[in-house]
């Protein structure tokens, strides 16, 4: 079709939401490496991980095989609420940057939690519904899983409990809010309501907190608590399974217009936004039918692909989690307090993790008000408030567009706009008044973290 003919959005037909998800892992030939069990350096098998999650996640979790695995009905009707998204046409950002490059991005923010993790929070509670159990437990950071989850539980009827890093806690009041709306509880952590919470505040008196410490505690309460399971919003296999739909419907609605893009950027926080973006995509690489270019864009203040170690590592900071071999910063790296942006997990997906090991995608870094300019310029022409996080995909698409400009290449560019920023203001406003600034962790930083790193045979760093 001419590309005059390609609309501003392309929408997919409800009939074209996918019914089943698309497990990239299976056509890898290097499959990610197994979660090992801290204790006895061996694989978790799935009796061991039951306590922890829900059965049916498990064997999603742990299925390097089936490519296709059907999404259930009542989950494929939630889709319907909120999917499918649209995948939008930039032509004013294109415009506005006088670029060659033709630019899209599937927008996932259209629903009450903001993002995409939506996608996953659903079929993470319907499976914990269809086992009996009486509610889950998870973390947040800043705020968007915690929401989604609560929204995703409330629709099923499941009790939500919701560890919430305490510097968010304190500065999103309204995060906060919109969870207890749904029915959720909140608690800040690091709390003293969990033996790990306890010790991490005589440890660190004063702290304000991690993603890895309100891991160790929504465990400890799932594992301690009859009926209750954990539930991660990012990192894990069975989210990026999840958030393949991203993927799915942006390809069917290129392929409707007979477009293939050349680069697809995505920003990477624990991975799962990215991961469900590139999946389809991926695959075709992988089975050698198309090449992308595919570049994951994280914060320099938290730069776990471009600066971390290739290595086992605890997922969480009370070290009560298997071990994952990711890039990573170690457990107990904790971004600088000037870091506003999201994006600030220590970890990085395992299947991402093998991808980029194996040089199937590239990842760089982005420092914060370069991140912001870029957000800003978009929402002045395109009209969304974009998230900080998805700002990061948006600086790469801006630079990679400009790149277009000077050599005049008319390359397609595909990017993750994961989410909105209505929740970031306080972000906006210190990047408006002109007071937020950078920050880089020097290599003697890092080295903290990396001493961390569990040691053991076969895990040199
Ligand atoms: C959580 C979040 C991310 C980062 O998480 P990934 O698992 O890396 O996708 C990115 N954007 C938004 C809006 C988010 O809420």
């Amino acid at each position: 079709m001419a590309e005059n003919k390609i609309p501003y959005k392309i929408y997919l037909d409800e009939s074209e939401i996918p019914t089943k998800w698309y497990n990239v892992r299976a056509d890898m030939k290097n499959k990610p490496a197994p979660l090992l069990n801290p204790g006895t350096l061996k694989p978790m098998t799935a009796e061991e991980l039951s306590p922890v999650f829900c059965d049916e996640l498990v064997a999603q979790e742990l299925n390097d095989t089936d490519p296709y695995i059907d999404i259930p009905e009542e989950i494929q009707n939630f889709y319907k609420m909120y999917r499918p998204s649209p995948l939008i046409r930039a032509y004013f950002l294109e415009k506005a940057l006088d670029t060659p490059a033709k630019i899209y991005y599937k927008f996932e923010g259209n629903n009450t939690s903001g993002s995409h993790k939506l996608n996953s929070a659903i079929a993470q509670a319907y499976y914990a519904k269809k086992q009996g159990l009486k509610g889950v437990t998870t973390e947040t950071g800043a705020g968007q899983w915690g929401t989604a989850l609560s929204m995703a539980c409330s629709y099923f009827d499941l009790d939500c409990k919701v560890y919430m890093v305490k510097v968010s806690y304190e500065q999103k009041p309204f995060r906060r809010e919109v969870m207890r709306t749904y029915g959720a509880s909140v608690t800040p952590s690091p709390s003293t309501n969990t033996e790990v919470g306890r010790k991490i505040l005589q440890a660190h008196p004063g702290t304000t907190g991690s993603l890895g410490c309100a891991i160790s505690e929504a465990v400890e309460v799932a594992t301690s608590t009859e009926g209750y399971r954990y539930v991660l919003g990012s990192v894990l296999n069975q989210v990026l399974l999840h958030q393949s739909v991203i993927g799915l419907e942006a390809k069917a609605a290129l392929d409707k217009y007979g477009v293939k893009p050349d680069i697809i950027i995505g920003c990477a926080g624990g991975g799962s936004n990215l991961g469900g973006l590139i999946s389809p995509f991926m695959g075709e690489k992988l089975r050698g039918e198309a090449d992308y270019r595919i570049i994951a864009v994280e914060p320099a203040s938290c730069p776990s692909f471009t600066r971390g170690k290739f290595a086992y590592d605890f997922c969480d900071t009370g070290m009560v989690c298997p071990l994952a071999k990711m890039y990573t910063l170690g457990s107990g790296f904790i971004p600088s307090a000037n870091h506003a942006g999201g994006l600030r997990y220590h970890g990085m997906s395992s299947t991402l993790s093998q991808l980029y090991h194996d040089g199937l995608m590239e990842a760089t870094s982005v420092e914060q008000t370069s991140v912001f300019a870029a957000a800003e310029q978009f929402a002045r022409v395109e009209g969304i408030l974009p998230a900080p996080e998805s700002s990061h995909a948006i600086r790469v698409a801006i630079d990679e567009a400009l790149k277009c400009k000077e050599t005049g290449e008319e390359k397609t560019i595909l990017f993750g706009l994961t989410g909105t920023g209505y929740f970031d203001m306080v972000a906006y406003e210190k990047y408006n008044d002109g007071v937020m600034t950078d920050y880089i962790p020097t290599d003697a930083d890092l080295e903290k973290g990396f001493a961390g790193l569990p040691k053991f045979p076969g895990n040199e760093v």
